[in-house]
């Protein structure tokens, strides 16, 4: 019987290498960045950062600052990866991220404003990134505002205040092949960069591409791509193919032991708002994992879970620190391990049967899973 002794995400860096390399291989000169904004996307920053740069990755990808720096602070120096960052508020410790050699990226006149001040705060020039804002309506500059914007990076970099290292943009529909803004959004970024370079940038990367991309459109390679999910082992979207039609394989598993077994009656309610009724006498295993962990609510009744070598569905609701299972005429002990999901070939479900079951994307399963739930790295 596999026993284990609690909640936990087992977290397999050796597939995250394995899946950065197999990236690797589909971008030919591009580079591979690691994208490990939160949290690694549960996975945790520093291990998977460490991993990554010691399977060869030159750049991490943060969505704030505080990632960045947290990212420093634990040991990422400068001359092991460049850290970019790209969402942030007035009040972020622009200063901080200049002295910690992080690349900025902006995407607006008043944003360079800022960072100028930063720059004589930290008494050094700022690496800075500029955003295009090519269709998909969030951050970066709008077609009209970019030449102004790509004019005063121009100003701040010949006073020596800055150095604009990247132009890059962000697509919104990459994991619908064949979507019309794909097109329009790649004929947007060429011009944003025309613009820009007939201006004088000289930029070191040009990057476009996320995970979907990276696996599905080799026109938007540029000379950098920003991978998220894909090196998590997870495909962007079932639409595109399973993890293995990509080479990747999944990095997280999430299980928890039994923590209590007992018998009860038909027609007992089991877990808050008695949703479920037990059909006929059974057995009930308590698992403890909740939604305090980062278990969606929503997988009340439709959560799936291998307990003894079969797939039980969550009895009722998921409460704050566990729920519970249905084992029917089977026996499990304390201490059983129950599988949430994984890799898939021990048979147990996939973060992906976890985003069906949830009416979600497998993005959000493994990111939400939360601080309380250990890591242990393998
Ligand atoms: N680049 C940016 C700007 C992002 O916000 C994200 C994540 O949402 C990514 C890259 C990585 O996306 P994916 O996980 O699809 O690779």
């Amino acid at each position: 019987m596999n026993n284990v002794m609690r909640a936990e995400a087992v977290v397999d860096l050796g597939a995250l290498q394995q899946n950065l390399r197999s990236l690797r291989a589909r971008v030919g000169s591009a580079e591979v960045m690691s994208v490990v904004k939160a949290d690694a996307y549960g996975h945790g920053a520093l291990p998977v950062a460490r991993a990554a740069l010691a399977a060869g990755t030159r750049w991490l990808g943060v969505a704030k600052p505080e990632e960045a720096l947290a990212l420093r602070a634990g040991g990422i120096a400068p001359e092991q990866a460049r850290i970019l960052c790209w969402l942030w508020t007035p009040a972020a410790p622009w200063a901080e991220c200049v002295a910690a050699d992080v690349d900025i990226t902006v995407s607006g006149v008043w944003a360079l404003g800022r960072v100028a001040e930063a720059v004589r705060a930290a008494g050094r020039p700022a690496r800075v990134q500029l955003k295009a804002d090519t269709g998909l309506g969030r951050n970066g500059a709008q077609p009209h505002d970019w030449p102004e914007l790509v004019s005063a990076a121009r100003r701040l970099e010949r006073e020596g205040l800055i150095r604009v290292t990247g132009l890059w943009s962000h697509f919104a529909c990459a994991d619908e092949p064949g979507h019309p803004s794909i097109q329009a959004q790649l004929d947007a970024f060429h011009e944003a960069l025309r613009v820009a370079e007939a201006a004088g940038v000289q930029p070191e990367v040009r990057h476009m591409a996320n995970s979907p991309a990276t696996l599905t459109l080799p026109e938007a390679h540029f000379d950098l791509v920003r991978a998220g999910i894909a090196q998590y082992g997870l495909s962007p979207s079932p639409e595109l193919g399973t993890p293995a039609d990509f080479g990747l394989r999944p990095v997280m598993t999430l299980q928890a032991p039994v923590a209590s077994v007992k018998t009860v009656p038909a027609g007992h309610g089991v877990s808050y708002g008695h949703t479920y009724v037990t059909p006929g006498r059974t057995t009930l295993a308590l698992v403890p994992l909740g939604y305090a962990d980062g278990i969606p609510r929503h997988a009340s009744s439709t959560g799936p879970v291998l307990l003894g070598g079969k797939w039980r569905t969550i009895a009722g609701r998921v409460a704050m620190d566990q729920f519970v299972l249905d084992l029917g005429g089977d026996a499990a002990e304390v201490g059983e391990a129950a599988i949430l999901f994984g890799p898939g070939d021990q048979g147990e479900p996939t973060a992906e049967d976890w985003a069906r079951a949830c009416g979600t994307i497998s993005y959000e399963i493994v990111t939400r899973i939360g601080g309380r739930v250990p890591r242990r790295y393998v």
